[in-house]
């Protein structure tokens, strides 16, 4: 076959391939395979030298003009085949924006948070600031700091998780009063939320469970401060004129020590199950501080005084939002716990 044959036989094969080329890669392998340095069309002008001037002048223009036409359709074809390719991302890629979206279950504050974000908001709404500590607690802290000595039946192992590095789980909020007073100096005003501990558990008792712990500190702080500030609290979660009443008790910590009883939220006062017919409800434990808890934390308690109060946040929760056990405050049940919406 004579070089012009070959020629046009190289430009009807190529041109075939490029007709059935589907993809990027396939031209550019016929792109090669035709025009590349070792290609169909390539070797044959290299081989133009060797020819006469005049056939070399009418080959030479031949086989420059199918590269050209070759270089032009596949160009073509690469558009054609880059069109398509775009079509169909953006077929596949298609996103219905008139569709529904997905249902996104609306959260809910748990009535125990709500209600101690509630109850600390209030004393920080009367300028006390909020203390924390760490519910793993040193002994000192929890209980000897606190006017809670060796034989103190608080101390019973039946009441308290000890561990076995000689701390114990925080049987109550108190021992942040202890860390405040070992850290600030008086004036101090604090409420110190948080999980407490005690080997307990029954329809009224949890194994963990949440105290606030107030402790003011000043110079002449009477047990009247303290009844005016839990009047004020009492009445903000209770509604204004909830009866009050004051009843002595003992709290280590405390001297004199009080427990307070609000007018029972459920029968008026009348009597029933709640109030174990007394018409009254046990709400918190106060007093002044003991001059020994200040004697252990280098506090003078001839200078100053102070008034300390705790309360159990599970026990207000309870009777506000009327849970009779417990126990169903932890069972993570949402059925339960959907009913709090928007509290
Ligand atoms: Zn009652």
């Amino acid at each position: 076959m004579d070089l012009k044959a070959q020629l046009l036989s190289a430009k009807e094969e190529a041109y075939k391939a490029i007709n059935e080329a589907k993809t990027l890669e396939e031209l550019n392998n016929i792109r090669v395979h035709f025009l590349g340095k070792k290609g169909v069309i390539t070797s044959v002008l290299k081989t133009l030298g060797s020819l006469q001037p005049e056939e070399r002048k009418e080959i030479g223009k031949i086989a420059n003009s199918i590269k050209e036409q070759i270089e032009e359709l596949i160009k073509e074809k690469e558009e054609i085949v880059k069109k398509s390719l775009i079509a169909e991302t953006l077929k596949k890629e298609k996103i219905d924006i008139t569709l529904p979206s997905s249902w996104i279950e609306a959260g809910a504050s748990h009535p125990v948070i709500a209600t101690l974000v509630e109850i600390t908001d209030i004393f920080v709404s009367m300028g006390f600031s909020v203390a924390s500590g760490p519910e793993i607690e040193y002994e000192d802290y929890n209980f000897t700091m606190l006017n809670i000595p060796e034989n103190h039946p608080a101390r019973d192992m039946q009441d308290t998780f000890y561990l076995n590095n000689g701390m114990l789980l925080r049987t109550h909020t108190s021992p942040v009063q202890i860390r405040t007073m070992l850290s600030q100096k008086p004036p101090i005003a604090v409420v110190a939320p948080g999980r407490v501990y005690r080997k307990d558990a029954d329809p009224t008792h949890s194994p963990m469970f949440h105290q606030i712990e107030g402790l003011l500190v000043d110079e002449n702080v009477n047990f009247k401060h303290l009844k005016a500030t839990l009047k004020i609290f009492l009445e903000m979660v209770f509604g204004k004129n909830i009866p009050i009443r004051y009843r002595p008790s003992y709290f280590p910590f405390t001297e004199p020590s009080a427990e307070v009883d609000i007018g029972c939220t459920v029968c008026g006062g009348v009597g029933c199950r709640v109030c174990k017919n007394t018409g009254w409800l046990e709400i918190l434990g106060c007093g002044m501080v003991d001059p020994k808890v200040f004697e252990a934390v280098g506090i003078d308690s001839e200078k100053y005084s102070g008034f300390a109060f705790g309360l159990g946040i599970e026990r207000i929760a309870m009777l506000r939002y009327k849970i009779t056990d417990i126990r169903i405050l932890f069972t993570n049940d949402m059925r339960f716990n959907t009913q709090f919406r928007g509290i």
